[in-house]
């Protein structure tokens, strides 16, 4: 597929030549203000030249060895990644730490590597919008908007989408359709809460969505997907009323977003996308306990 012509967004600055450093910094910019990320978050750009030219840029979820690895085969010369590599602040990024030496290896290769985290999260379109569009969803509105007066404040703006889907289902359906359209993972998708209960309106937020549960409640809706739940905040949002849970990988939540991400980079500089589909997610082995009418144990 060829990219479509370059459209006409701020601060590219080159005319002919391949863009730089700079220049897709500042398309990403344009679109997740790094205002907009939570005030504990660390975005923009990580390490890199601004001066440097790209022409193919990498979009990942997780900056770790495999996925810096694939991205420097495929020639790219950035990275743009969802997860901040150095969340917490360093004192060190010697060779000899795990990401010093992706630190290391980048700056070796001249790959430069720039973060969008929560600013892409609260965005529109943003991580969230890509995942409702592997469910269909419609009438979408944000599940968690940002505070009043916030940077991030603004129409259609806010963390997880709330939408309908084309045609209701029950939960037991909704986890297995949930299974089939989102990237595959070892972990899949399970559900909480009454499997014949009909799903009509459905919330979902890419990564870890166990704070907005009070949210979820209130909004109404009958379903409510992400990643990362856990025991008791499931348990007694269930038995207090609330919608039912879908908890799928956390890497699954935020994978459909890379292609909005690429196709962006794309449209506005004219470069060339590689998106990863290396599964980060740490869970790599999933067993379902044998039913006990089974012979032999489920694959
Ligand atoms: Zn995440």
């Amino acid at each position: 597929m060829s990219p479509p012509a370059p459209v006409s967004w701020p601060a590219v600055s080159t005319t002919g030549s391949a863009p730089t450093v700079a220049d897709v910094v500042a398309v990403l910019d344009g679109r997740y203000p790094p205002a907009w990320a939570e005030e504990w978050d660390r975005v923009g750009l990580v390490l890199g030249e601004p001066a440097t030219g790209v022409r193919r840029v990498a979009c990942v979820v997780d900056v770790v060895p495999e996925t810096v690895e694939e991205a420097l085969a495929a020639g790219a010369d950035m990275i743009v990644a969802h997860h901040p590599l150095l969340l917490r602040g360093v004192s060190s990024v010697a060779a000899t730490t795990y990401k010093g030496r992706i630190v290391h290896r980048l700056i070796k290769a001249d790959v430069a590597l720039y973060v969008a985290h929560t600013n892409a999260d609260v965005a529109d379109p943003g991580v969230s919008d890509a995942l409702a569009a592997r469910f269909g969803l419609t009438g979408l509105r944000p599940l968690h908007r940002p505070r009043p007066g916030s940077p991030a404040d603004g129409p259609g703006r806010g963390i997880g989408r709330i939408g309908e889907l084309p045609a209701p289902m029950t939960l037991a359906e909704l986890t297995r359709h949930a299974a089939a359209v989102l990237p595959v993972t070892a972990w899949g998708v399970r559900a909480a809460g009454d499997p014949g209960r009909m799903v009509r309106t459905l919330a979902v937020s890419g990564g870890s969505g166990d704070s907005f549960l009070a949210e979820a409640s209130a909004a109404g809706v009958d379903a409510f997907l992400t990643a990362d739940l856990r025991h008791h905040p499931t348990g007694e949002h269930l038995a207090a009323g609330g919608p039912a849970l879908l908890d799928a990988a956390h890497w699954a939540t935020e994978r459909p977003w890379l292609d909005d991400l690429a196709a962006h980079l794309r449209a506005a500089l004219g470069v060339e996308t590689v998106v990863s589909d290396l599964d980060t997610d740490p869970w790599t082995v999933h067993a379902a306990a044998p039913r006990p009418d089974d012979k032999e144990p489920r694959p």
